[in-house]
């Protein structure tokens, strides 16, 4: 677990999470920085032997996780799941929708289930688990939904017509979202990474690299704590009055 690595805390004692995409990459940073706080962090990936391997170094760290395999696609298993994590927890407080893929391709070559595909992990994925975790939210009488969306989303990225579009549609969907919960004390946020050191931007040439950092103010690819921290904050009491934002973490790139 990320304790001796936190660069902020809160106190998330007694709150119920559920991560999307926890197996690897942001989505364990978050579940491990989540569980630093005190939060019991559901963790929900496709991929269950390397969601087992989060779950063990949250409980190894003395933190509390639970681990739930589900593609975010399939509907009726995100209803389950949400189910299962309320009977089995008590309820849910706080919804991190982090499970993303890239297929890229540029717009003249992309085959229909390249797009398709995208737009049914990155943004249908997001809609489903919003729609299954909203009851349980407004019965805590606190909630707290955070997207993780992508600069590619706010200003295009070539190569990625499927990927801008999801993120683009999650930035919609969290606004959106945002004006019909705020009135059950649930806020909705997103947060916009920038290029982020994961095992998603490992895939990319050096010189694409390389021509990344050089473009980027901050001079440096994010680190997934970059991210990790600005979902805890706005997971804390400390962001009570944010909702509808989208916060992008992108050291500078979009500026
Ligand atoms: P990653 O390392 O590829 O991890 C993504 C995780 O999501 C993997 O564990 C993957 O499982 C899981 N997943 C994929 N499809 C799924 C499905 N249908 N149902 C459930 N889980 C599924 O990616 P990452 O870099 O950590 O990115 C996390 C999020 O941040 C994504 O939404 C991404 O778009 C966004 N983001 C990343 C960057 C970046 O630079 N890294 C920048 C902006 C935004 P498998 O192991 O089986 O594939």
């Amino acid at each position: 677990m990320s304790e001796n690595k936190l660069r902020i805390t809160a106190d998330l004692g007694g709150q119920v999470a559920i991560v999307t995409g926890a197996a690897r990459g942001l989505g364990r940073e978050i579940a491990e920085t989540l569980a630093s706080c005190g939060a019991l962090v559901c963790c929900v990936d496709i991929n269950e032997e390397t969601m087992s391997d989060t779950v063990k170094s949250i409980t190894d760290g003395g933190g509390k996780a639970d681990a739930f395999a589900c593609d975010v696609t399939d509907s009726a298993r995100v209803n389950e799941v949400v189910d299962e994590v309320v009977k089995k927890h008590g309820g849910l407080n706080i919804l991190v929708n982090n499970a993303g893929i890239t297929r890229d391709g540029l717009m003249m070559r992309m085959k229909d289930d390249q797009f398709d595909s995208v737009v049914a992990i990155n943004l249908k994925g997001t809609f489903l688990f919003m729609r299954a975790a909203a009851k349980p939210l407004i019965k805590a009488r606190r909630g707290r939904i955070i997207n993780i969306a992508s600069v590619s989303g706010q200003i295009g990225n070539a190569g990625q017509a499927n990927y801008s579009a999801s993120k683009a549609g999650v930035i919609g969907i969290t606004r959106t979202v945002s004006k019909e919960l705020a009135g059950r004390n649930i806020t909705v946020n997103a947060v916009a990474p920038g290029f982020i050191a994961t095992e998603m931007t490992a895939k990319l040439a050096p010189e694409i690299i390389e021509g990344i950092e050089k473009e980027t103010p901050l001079g440096r690819l994010g680190t997934p704590r970059d991210v990790a921290d600005t979902v805890l904050f706005l997971a804390s009491d400390a962001a009570d009055f944010i909702t509808g934002q989208i916060i992008t973490v992108d050291g500078g790139l979009t500026v």
